[in-house]
């Protein structure tokens, strides 16, 4: 079948052509115009020497201009890779070299320095031919299997991988997730999460252009501008990360009035039943979601809440279209039966055609269709999922296994404690120790005591031995926990 992702853009601005798409503090852009953009992009783009399957570094934050170019991109077939602007020069030079990539589209101000084989295409540049064009190029007829996006994969866990997404299993992850979150034409979506990784693009771009709905885009999370977007700009869907989610719950919310926000979703990381508790107390009778995903399945696959009763701790049930399983994570690989910890496994439209030009990897990771996902997960007897944390993050205490996430929850609890993280460093005599990471409340915190707390609520294998206190948990771009890092610290402050 013949489909081609930007058509979202044309269809939403044929039927809606003067609803807002695109809102900043200062501006608002109909779909029309931005329809009207993306064809004259295409159009200097094509005049660069892009074609049909050309593979295109798109490098910019959140910023009007972006959705253009993607749109642009993508309307003559070309594969768009999207890159975090904080990415290195070192970093940018191994996904060109992964992704056989020909041009970039960066910032005039942009130092990064490309590789000699990549074109580079300063924006101011083609934001001035683009003023002077009225040459509307068509979409591409491209297949709907066909790779619309190269998204290399957050690097938590180690070197980014880049997953290869059609552009029909992108269209209908951004149907299905939308419609689970419950999202519609009137609203207005939050756009803090960035456009570059696969979360922004599916719950928030590709979700809002299908609906011909308006995304309120910002391009740095501050608590005060997402108050000051709820209060004065009309937003009433949050999409987020737990540490956003954080932060607006501890922010300052004296004198607001939040009652538009009628919607959060978290995804990404493990939210804190904290937070979710907190949520409510902050932004009265929000619908919460969660959903779980991963750059390899366009974003969700699963959704706690909307049409399913929310169950706390859970990330819920696999969007229609999509199986999930719990499997054997040792050699075996046999299916578990429900309440058993293995590895969680996803199947259905919405998994990646494979990391590009790594048939390795992608042998080791897609097995007859099954996504393997490295996430440690239970299934409860009516289907809701459990993820109890990555395989490659559980920790080995003398032969048991402890799982961090359960410790975090314990050591929030604790009224001294704003956050935690818990990791493992190597041990001599149990293999691993469990060390704590906490941010402190202004009273600090008296590590002895919150060891004693934990070792109350916890099994003797699973309590920290040890607590380092931080300012704050160290982050990666996409607003994770960079749990590599917390791992080094902890192995350097034992040695
Ligand atoms: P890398 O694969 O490069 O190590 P990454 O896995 O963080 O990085 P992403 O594709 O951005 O890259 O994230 C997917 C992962 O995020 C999932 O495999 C899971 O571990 C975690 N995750 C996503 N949503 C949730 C959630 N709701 N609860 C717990 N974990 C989640
Ligand atoms: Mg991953």
């Amino acid at each position: 079948m013949q489909f081609n992702l930007s058509s979202m853009l044309s269809n939403s601005a044929r039927r809606n052509p003067t609803n807002a798409f695109l809102v900043t503090s200062e501006t608002r852009h109909t779909f029309a115009e931005m329809e009207a953009r993306a064809g004259h992009a295409a159009t200097v783009l094509a005049r660069h020497g892009i074609r049909l399957g050309d593979r295109v570094i798109l490098r910019l934050p959140n910023r009007i201009d972006f959705v253009p170019y993607y749109y642009g991109l993508l309307r003559l077939g070309a594969v768009v890779v999207p890159v975090n602007p904080g990415l290195s020069a070192r970093e940018v030079d191994v996904i060109s070299e992964e992704a056989g990539v020909r041009f970039a589209v960066v910032e005039d101000e942009d130092a990064v320095e490309l590789p000699t084989s990549v074109v580079r295409l300063n924006l101011g540049a083609l934001l001035a031919e683009e003023a002077t064009c009225d040459e509307t190029t068509p979409a591409a007829l491209v297949d709907g299997d066909d790779t619309a996006l190269v998204i290399f994969t957050s690097g938590t866990t180690g070197r980014p991988k880049g997953a290869e997404l059609g552009h029909q299993q992108l269209f209908l992850t951004a149907l299905l997730e939308g419609d689970e979150f419950g999202i519609t034409s009137e609203d207005v979506t939050l756009g803090v999460l960035p456009l570059f990784h696969v979360y922004g693009l599916s719950g928030i771009l590709h979700s809002a252009t299908l609906r011909a709905q308006a995304i309120y885009l910002m391009d740095a999370y501050s608590t005060a501008a997402v108050f000051d977007a709820i209060e004065h700009h009309g937003v009433s869907v949050l999409i987020g990360v737990p540490t956003m989610y954080h932060a607006m719950v501890t922010g300052d919310r004296a004198g607001r009035d939040l009652s538009r926000a009628r919607i959060a979703v978290s995804g990404g990381a493990p939210m804190p039943s904290e937070t979710i508790r907190a949520l409510d107390g902050l932004f009265p009778g929000i619908t919460y979601l969660e959903g779980y995903g991963m750059t390899e399945t366009c974003s969700s696959g699963t959704v706690n809440g909307g049409p399913y009763p929310f169950r706390e701790g859970s990330i819920g049930r696999p969007l229609w279209g999509i199986e999930l399983a719990v499997v054997d994570a040792s050699e075996t690989q046999l299916p578990l039966g429900p309440e058993h910890v293995g590895e969680l496994v996803m199947r259905g439209h919405n998994v990646m055609k494979g990391y590009l030009d790594a048939p390795e990897a992608t042998r080791e990771t897609l097995c007859d269709g099954w996504m393997h996902t490295g996430d440690l997960a239970w299934i409860d007897d009516d289907g809701y999922v459990y993820i109890v944390g990555r395989a490659k993050e559980l920790i080995i205490r003398g032969g048991f296994n402890v799982y961090p996430r359960e410790v975090e929850e314990v050591l929030r609890l604790h009224d001294a404690v704003i956050d935690a993280a818990v990791v493992g460093r190597p041990d001599p005599h149990h293999g691993e120790e469990v060390v704590a990471f906490v941010v402190a409340g202004p009273d600090g915190i008296d590590a002895a005591a919150l060891i004693a707390f934990s070792s109350e609520r916890l099994a003797a294998f699973k309590y920290p031995r040890e607590v380092i206190t931080m300012d704050a948990l160290p982050q990666g771009a996409t607003g994770k926990i960079d749990k590599q890092r917390l791992v080094t610290l902890a192995t350097e402050a034992w040695q």
